[in-house]
Parts: structure tokens; sequence; C-alpha cells
């Protein structure tokens, strides 16, 4: 058989189900992964234990590897996790609704102001922005300049040093003009320190926002739990934005700051443009943080191809012994769509070596020729191989237009095959008999 064949064999032996061993390497893989696109560490070991266990014991489709199988349920995991989506600003039927934007110093909460702003007004919405950052003497500026750029009125009193003053005037002045929302621009700074906290502290307290988001730097790495960490032990948060995503930053941030808040994404920040803002969407983000979209698109495929009746029906065959070369052809034809083995065989550690030969001519030929094989095979010797003696080898191989020593490779190699796949599939069913016995 050719060396393509020889793989897609390879790739026919599922292992059943993902079990400790089976998921090591899986399991490395994303481990890897997460830590690369900055996810803290401890949000790493926490996130790995969770998936390990949600992962162990579930099948294997026959056509994947486990790490595929795996990488499959950590993104639908990761999706789970950075659920739900929440992008409403819920705002009240009455009255302004008072948004605060807290964060640390340079996260992007003014000029989230600016995009939240821009956001309502599309919607015809009436904002005002009060200046409550009186620590940096540029902030109250930066956000007139925003406001005239935006036509949004700014609150401001540059000569007040109280912010909860400031907060509290400006929220009167909303409700007298008439705006819908007011959205409070807070101090950050550097580091957490505990007067900040202090401050926000007062302000959600005497203010009482309607919702408080925190503004995260996208490309914040393992320094994200801690400052998240602080903000939401301090105040009462709604959601979060994560800012500054339109860079090569993989957002590990997002899992890490959704793992200490629990408060759900509300947008995400992609670019310094005010039209820059986007709903959340758990997906995207998944796999932009997993990155192993093709694994889990292959993965998806293959579930897909493979719908749950026929497999039951093919381990069935395998366990009893009763898989045939006619069985082996409909799997064969499954997976030879064009494209798929060539696909899974390029994105499977060490196997990067078989998917030109996948891809091939020449490996398509080889399914070609094998299909053909059996097609010209009849039913009992399909069912069993054993009794095509040379005769029959030259007539099949002369049906079928292939060299015999082709046919003969192929009965070999199923002869070998089957007690494997007996073995293997034997187990899940058993599993599955016990299991309906409880
Ligand atoms: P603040 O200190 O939290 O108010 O942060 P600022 O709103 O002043 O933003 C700090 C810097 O980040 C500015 O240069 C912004 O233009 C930039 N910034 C904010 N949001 C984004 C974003 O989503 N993408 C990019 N590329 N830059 C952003
Ligand atoms: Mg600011």
């Amino acid at each position: 058989l050719s060396e393509g064949l020889q793989s897609a064999f390879k790739s026919l032996s599922g292992k059943g189900k993902l079990t400790e061993g089976n998921m090591r390497d899986g399991l490395e893989i994303v481990q890897k992964s997460l830590l690369e696109a900055d996810v803290s560490y401890p949000v790493v070991q926490d996130f790995m234990a969770h998936v390990s266990e949600k992962a162990l014991g579930k099948r294997v489709l026959l056509s994947l590897r486990p790490h595929e199988e795996l990488v499959q349920i950590v993104n639908d995991e990761l999706i789970n996790i950075l659920g739900p989506v929440d992008s409403s600003l819920h705002l009240k039927s009455e009255g302004p609704t008072i948004i605060m934007l807290c964060g640390l110093q340079g996260s992007g909460k003014t000029t989230t102001c600016g995009k939240l702003s821009q956001l309502l007004k599309e919607e015809g919405i009436k904002p005002m922005l009060v200046a409550a950052d009186l620590q940096r003497p540029a902030a109250i500026e930066q956000l007139h300049v925003i406001g005239k750029q935006l036509d949004v009125p700014v609150y401001s009193e540059p000569d007040n040093k109280n912010p909860v003053k400031v907060c509290q005037n400006g929220v009167a002045k909303a409700k007298a003009e008439g705006a819908r929302v007011v959205i409070l621009d807070t101090a950050g700074r550097l580091a957490i320190d505990e007067e900040l906290m202090a401050e926000l502290q007062k302000i959600d307290k005497k203010v009482g926002p309607d919702q408080v988001y925190l503004v995260v730097d996208g490309m914040t790495g393992q320094d994200a739990v801690n400052s998240a960490g602080a903000f939401n032990e301090s105040l009462e948060l709604n959601g979060v934005i994560m800012t500054k995503l339109d860079g090569d930053a993989r957002g590990g941030a997002l899992l890490s700051v959704k793992h200490v808040t629990g408060v759900p994404i509300k947008f995400i920040g992609t670019g310094e443009h005010f039209d820059a803002l986007e709903p959340f969407r758990p997906e995207g983000m998944a796999s932009r943080i997993l990155q192993m979209g093709d694994i889990v698109q292959a993965a998806r495929e293959a579930h897909r191809i493979v719908d749950e009746a026929e497999r039951e029906e093919l381990e069935a065959k395998m366990a009893s012994g009763d898989f045939t070369l006619d069985d082996f052809k409909k799997m064969m034809e499954k997976v030879a769509k064009p494209g798929l083995m060539g696909k899974m065989m390029g994105l499977m550690p060490g196997m990067g070596q078989f998917k030109d030969a996948m891809e091939s001519e020449e490996a398509a030929g080889g399914i070609r020729q094998t299909i053909g094989a059996i097609n010209s095979m009849t039913m009992a010797e399909r069912k069993n191989p054993k009794v095509i003696d040379a005769q029959r080898r030259t007539r099949i191989a002369q049906g079928a237009g292939v060299q015999t020593p082709v046919v003969s490779q192929l009965i070999k190699q199923f002869e070998v095959m089957k007690p494997l796949m007996a073995g293997m599939a034997g187990k899940g069913v058993g599993d599955r008999m016990a299991m309906m016995k409880q």
C-alpha cells in the first residue's frame, strides 16, 4: 500500500475513549498554547484540571486522533466559560442610567467613554460624560476633546478635587438636561493601590452607578489576574470591556479576567477610533486564544460526516468481529473526502510528513484503488477475505484495473487491522453495556 494509505489506516484507528494516557500530549499542547496566549498560570492550571475532568471518558471519533477530539472539547469549554453573550448596557426606562468605567491607567477608559458615546448616539440615545479622573491634569482636557469630536456634552469641574462630588453634580446635571446615559470616566493608577480603590468605592457607594465596567488592556499578560481580582473585590462589577485587541495580543488576559470576576465580557476594543468597539463574541475569542481553529474545524467536520448511528453500527460490528472489507470501504469513502484527510494529517503533530502524501494524486489514487479493488469483490469475499485465493486475486485486480499486489496488500493490511479494531471497539461497547445495567 502507498504511504498515504497506510496513514489513512492509522487515522482510522481512533482510541475509543479519551483517557489520562491518550490525553496527555493533547493537554500539553493546549496548556502551552494558553500560556503563550498569556493566560495567567494559575488560571491555566485551573482550566486544565477542569477540562481534563470534562473530557475524560468522552468518546473519540474513529477518524479523529484523541488530541483532536480533546481540542474540540477544550474549544467548546472555552466558549462556554467566556460566555454568556451580554453586550446590553441595561439602560433604565426612566432617568439616566449611570455607567462607571474603572481600570488601571492607560487601559483605555477615556477612549472607551468616547466609543460608548458613539454607540449610544448611533442608537439615538443621548449620553453625557463626566470627567472624574482628577489624578492626571490632562485627563479632563482629553475627555473634552473627545466630547467635542463626538458632539457629546462633558461635565467637569476643574477646581473640584473631590471626584465623588463631581460625579454627583454631573449626574444631577444629566438629569436636568435629560441625558439618558451618564458615563463616569474615573481615575486609574499604574498599579493597584488602596487609595485608588477607596476613591472608586466611594463613588460606587455615593453615586450608585447602575453598571460598573472594568476596562482591561488586552495586552496585559500574567498580571491581569491580580488587577482584576483587586477591582472585583472592591467593586461590584457588572461587566468587562477589554481594549487593544486590534494588535497581536491573543487575548489570554480575557480568560484570566473572566475567571476572576465571573461577570460578562461586554465589548472588545479593536482600535483607537471611536467606532472600534465590538460586542464580545465567545467563539471568535476562544479560537483566538487557543489558535487551533483548524483542528477544531476539522474535528467538527469529521463529527458531521460520521453520524452517531453509523458509528455505533460500525463499532458494534467491529466488536463482534463482523467488520468486513465492505464496512472498511464505507469508512474509506467517508474519510476520503477531498482535502479532509490531508488537512487532518497536516494538523497532527508529527504527522505533517503525511500531509502532502495524503493530498497527493498518488494518495488519492491509492484510496481510489483500494475502493475499486473492494468494489470488484463479491459480498462473500468482502465478508471473508480468506477465501480470496490467487485466482480470485487476479480476477479482482483485473476487475479494478490494478496490479495484483495491490489486492494482496490490501487483504494483508485488513487482516492485521481487524483484530486491533475489534479490541478497541469491544472495550467501548462493553463499557456501554455496563452503564446500561446501572
Ligand atoms: P485611560 O488611562 O484608561 O483613560 O486610557 P486612555 O483611554 O487614555 O487610552 C490609553 C491609550 O490606549 C491611548 O493611546 C488610546 O488611544 C489607546 N487605546 C485605547 N483603546 C484602544 C484600543 O482598543 N486599541 C488600541 N490600539 N489602542 C487603544
Ligand atoms: Mg483616562
